[in-house]
């Protein structure tokens, strides 16, 4: 866990965790789900907690510090609603969230790294490279405090911002027990969507751990010669070694897996590409979510024409594949990640 002056990272424990801390401190058992609750309720500091007495609060300070990101730039869509939030980090660094709202619930997009090291051809937060992990706390605090600010109940994750989420495997992970923990947030598991580039290994050991989660992975080609051009991770884990993996995934815990396919103009988006990828996804029960290329400046890769998606769609379709587009929400504020966070490191 990370420190700070020798403090360390209260937010990121557990709740078994905290319970030994402060039974160590020779506090009663009670005071550990009372700490739990304030942690999770977005104060800013050990004196916020009124019902503690002011002894414990000055020696957790001693021991402990308190994450919180600050507001440095809010977006709200006129269009939709959407919110997007640009925070900085205690240390100075930038991350990214997104309040979308559904009808089924509104949902927050979190980041889980400073930046990516994944080097995706098409993605704006890699660009910079990967600057560190995030903290546990840090994950949940974007939750929470996308909450707190928008005033807007989020009832469900997904983990689609800025970063690598099985780069980051323990944090994301703990941030996912402590998001879950019916004393916390208590988002279940089948609220949460976790995105990977396709690190098979990770997808492994997530499949162990059997959440209920939605393991969604960035496929975006069905052969390795397209795929190999836009994600370099395709050098270690090929397609087939991917989807080996997912299929594994999906025997473990019986979650079927959703494909993330952005279409990109005469690069992954002909009939060719189509037919592939129904082959290699016929009878999974698999469903394949088309994402329009966000335009990035950086990058020459442009968005598939309407013609080339539709046709893509009935390929899929006849096959038996289940396919949907998503939607694009908040057009008016650039609301897919990475894009302020680049724009905020240039200056
Ligand atoms: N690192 C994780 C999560 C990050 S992004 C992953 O790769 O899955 C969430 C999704 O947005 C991924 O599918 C990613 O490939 C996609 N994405 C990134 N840049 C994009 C862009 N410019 N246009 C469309 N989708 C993009």
């Amino acid at each position: 866990m990370t420190e700070n002056n020798g403090r360390a990272d209260i937010k990121s424990m557990l709740p078994g965790e905290l319970s030994k801390v402060l039974s160590d401190m020779g506090e009663p058992a009670f005071r550990a789900k009372q700490v739990f609750k304030w942690l999770s309720s977005g104060v800013s500091s050990f004196d916020e907690m009124s019902n503690l007495p002011k002894s414990l609060r000055e020696r957790l300070a001693e021991r402990f510090y308190l994450t919180y990101p600050y507001v440095e730039r809010k977006q709200v869509s006129a269009s939709d609603g959407t919110v997007k939030y640009l925070w900085r980090l205690l240390d100075g660094n930038h991350v990214e969230s997104v309040v979308m709202r559904y009808e089924h619930g509104n949902t927050v997009c979190v980041s889980s790294e400073v930046g990516c090291p994944m080097g995706c051809a098409f993605c704006a937060s890699t660009i910079g490279g990967k600057v560190r992990n995030l903290s546990a706390s840090e994950i949940l605090d974007q939750v929470i405090f996308a909450q707190l600010d928008s005033g807007l109940h989020i009832s469900n994750i997904v983990l689609m911002g800025i970063g690598e989420p099985l780069d980051n495997f323990d944090n994301v992970v703990r941030f996912l027990r402590l998001v879950n923990d019916p004393e916390g947030m208590n988002i279940g598991m089948r609220h949460i969507s976790l995105s990977t580039c396709g690190l098979a290994e990770g997808i492994d050991k997530l499949a162990e751990l059997d959440l209920q989660l939605t393991l969604s992975v960035s496929l975006h080609a069905p052969d390795n010669e397209t795929r190999g051009r836009i994600m370099p991770v395709n050098r270690a884990y090929d397609v087939d070694t991917l989807l080996a993996a997912c299929g594994r995934y999906f025997r473990r815990t019986g979650r079927r897996i959703s494909y993330e396919y952005a279409m990109i103009r005469d690069v992954n988006d002909t009939p060719y590409h189509a037919s592939l990828l129904a082959d290699r996804l016929a009878g999974s029960g698999s469903h394949v979510n088309l994402i329009p290329l966000n335009e990035v400046p950086e990058s020459r890769l442009r968005p598939s024409t309407p013609e080339a998606m539709r046709s893509f769609i009935g390929i899929l379709e006849k096959r038996g594949i289940n396919v949907t587009v998503r939607r694009k929400l908040g057009p008016d504020i650039e609301a897919s990640c990475g894009q302020l966070r680049r724009e905020r490191e240039k200056n």
